[in-house]
């Protein structure tokens, strides 16, 4: 039986869990709360580094209650990027510690490839068009010939940001997705945002200022202009991702991303796929976060599928895209 460690910190959530075959068997985790403003990477990384010997300690007392030792965890698997570099460093370090001192190999995993295999697993959907969208990052996503295809993305800040960007100038706390989504459900009236796909990419940054100069400008009510930036952002990451779908004739589709925890968002990709025949998928609230679990998880799949990182190849890379990445555990159609 194959147990594999998972570390996770790409930004603000440290998280260390334990999947064994196919099955979770403990998370533990560590967030870390800018006092104000976003997240300051060096901060965020002070907090990795002075909560990761807890969190690991933590996560393996977990496994222990389960029945598991140490002596049983076969390889190491951490987030090698994309992210913040400081962060990334930091948990990679202690990654390449673990690994030599029990003496297993390391796995490095792109994160935007463990969104994507948690959701598979958790909804059981085996060839989606994935609309992956954090903090971050906003791609969609499918695999073709051994590779995951970035189909469309952002052209510059990913929508978690923007929204985050938005609920700063509101004077409201990190994270900001899920509070400009409570003032977005009392508004009512639509305000003018600029809708920027170009091709398949997108553009959010100016959504960020016009919604700004909505507020401070023209005297909108707050709740309207939350409203309006919903509306239109997440109608441009739907068009796109339903474009991708009628392209390559999929009838599946995947949400993945802190951000897909939106209910509108949900709502509206759920529409789309309803009206053109297709099942929508979307994994429970804690995967679609970062969590420790989807890291162990796709190193087991690395694993199995002989695919370990030698310590000289363990580098971080904070621009890591996900079609860098050689699929070694998929079938290639
Ligand atoms: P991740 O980087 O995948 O952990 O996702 C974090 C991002 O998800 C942050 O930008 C949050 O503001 C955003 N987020 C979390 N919950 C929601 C929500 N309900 N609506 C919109 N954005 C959200
Ligand atoms: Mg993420």
């Amino acid at each position: 039986m194959t147990l594999i460690l998972g570390l996770e910190g790409t930004a603000w959530n440290l998280s260390a869990a334990l999947v064994s075959e196919e099955r979770a068997v403990y998370e533990a985790e560590s967030t870390y709360k800018p006092l104000h403003g976003g997240i300051h990477p060096r901060e965020a990384a002070q907090h990795h580094a002075s909560e990761l010997k807890k969190v690991v300690s933590r996560a393996f007392r977990g496994a222990e209650k389960e029945g598991f030792s140490l002596r049983d965890i076969d390889a190491i698997a951490f987030s090698q990027g994309p992210g913040m570099g400081p962060c990334l460093r930091t948990v990679a370090t202690a990654a390449r510690a673990l690994s030599i001192s029990l003496n297993t190999p390391l796995i490095g995993v792109n994160h935007c490839i463990a969104h994507i295999e948690i959701g598979r697993w958790r909804c059981g959907t085996k060839d989606p068009v994935v609309l992956y969208v954090s903090g971050a990052n906003s791609q969609v996503l499918a695999y073709r010939s051994g590779r995951y295809r970035i189909l469309g993305e952002t052209l510059d800040i990913g929508i978690g940001n923007a929204l985050d960007k938005l609920a700063r100038y509101l004077g409201l706390s990190h994270p900001g997705g899920p509070k400009i989504e409570e003032l977005a459900s009392k508004g009512a009236e639509y305000v003018y945002m600029p809708y920027v796909v170009k091709g398949m990419d997108l553009s959010f940054s100016g959504l960020t200022t016009s919604a700004k100069d909505a507020i401070n400008l023209h005297h909108h009510k707050t709740e309207d202009v939350c409203y309006s930036f919903q509306e239109t952002a997440f109608a441009m990451l739907t068009e796109v991702t339903e474009r991708a779908m009628a392209h390559l004739c999929k009838d599946e589709m995947l949400l993945a991303g802190g951000v897909g925890a939106n209910r509108r968002l949900q709502q509206m990709l759920q529409t789309m796929c309803h009206d053109r025949g297709a099942n929508f998928y979307v994994p429970e609230n804690k995967y679609l976060k970062d969590n420790g679990t989807m890291i162990a998880y796709l190193g087991l799949l690395m694993f199995n599928s002989g695919n370990t990182t030698p310590i000289e190849k363990s580098a971080v890379n904070p621009n890591y895209r996900p079609d860098e990445v050689e699929v070694t555990w998929r079938d290639v159609e």
